[in-house]
């Protein structure tokens, strides 16, 4: 994958602009698509490994009706899904280049990363209940690790800083396992929005046990709307999920988007003027 193909992508999906900037120095794209006032926030490619979310929101966006306003992260982590997918030739830094090497016990083989570049789990990086998760560890690591403090990393500040503009509806999308995660904390508003959702893709809709410091977590805590984490794709096929199974993906998928921006719609209309964007 290569970072200026990304961007010649979502460039014709809607009006580009950049939330912050990655250690490599890549500017992270928000694409605005529709007019007016967004209702939801879309990511992709949270963890390394799972750029899949990309193509697929891609894809499924480029047939998007545009009537509702939505704000798309196609790729938070730009880092680390170019060390998945080219392996060490994209760092330049050689001491960079040893650390990563020691971190993957001393493998070129990249494809299975879910961190960034740092060797921080990003989903695990929020200030919500940071460090309290059932499998987090405090050293750098192919994935996992917390990282020093909440929000340490510019991936994190990065999204933290666009939830300031409190929709309605985010949906973090990762890979793998055809489930949705929804809530967290004393926020599992909306279940029959969720519910809706996870039956319109054929996926188990269930409250995520022993995982905290995610995306979703950290909404759900901070914000009254719906927060959640989809998990598109079938467990029996391994990390990185295979691009031959994307028209599947894509059969399965179409639709939801259209589907999601009409329930931040209506969830925004629960809540009247308190939702406002810059
Ligand atoms: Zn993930």
């Amino acid at each position: 994958m290569k970072y200026e193909t990304l961007l010649k992508e979502i460039n014709s999906l809607g009006k580009v602009s950049f939330i912050g900037t990655t250690t490599l120095g890549y500017k992270i794209p928000l694409v605005r698509i529709g007019q007016g006032q967004p209702k939801a926030l879309i990511v992709a490619s949270v963890h390394a490994r799972e750029y899949i979310t990309t193509i697929l929101l891609n894809n499924l966006l480029a047939s998007y009706r545009k009537k509702i306003a939505i704000d798309y992260v196609p790729m938070l982590n730009i880092d680390g899904v170019l060390l998945a997918t080219n392996g060490l030739s994209i760092v330049k830094d050689d001491c960079l280049k040893d650390k990563l090497l020691k971190l993957n016990g001393g493998s070129y083989d990249f494809s299975l990363w879910k961190a960034d570049i740092n060797g921080v789990d990003i989903n695990v990086n929020f200030d919500a209940d940071w460090g309290k998760g059932a499998q987090n560890i405090t050293y750098p690591a192919p994935e996992n690790f917390i990282g020093n403090a909440p929000e340490s990393q510019l991936e994190t500040k990065s999204i933290v800083k666009v939830l300031e503009n409190n929709y309605p509806l985010v949906a973090a999308y990762h890979s793998k396992g055809e489930v949705v995660y929804w809530g967290y904390g004393d926020n599992y508003n909306h279940y029959l929005y969720a519910k809706k959702y996870a039956d319109f893709v054929g996926y188990e809709l269930t409250k995520s046990h022993g995982s905290v410091g995610g995306l979703k977590d950290y909404y759900a805590l901070k914000y009254q709307g719906l927060g959640i984490t989809i998990e598109v794709g079938e467990d029996r096929f391994s990390h990185p999920y295979p691009l031959s199974e994307l028209d599947n993906l894509i059969k399965k998928h179409t639709g939801s988007i259209e589907l999601l921006a009409q329930m931040g719609e209506e969830i925004g209309h629960l809540y009247g003027e308190s939702y406002t964007t810059s």
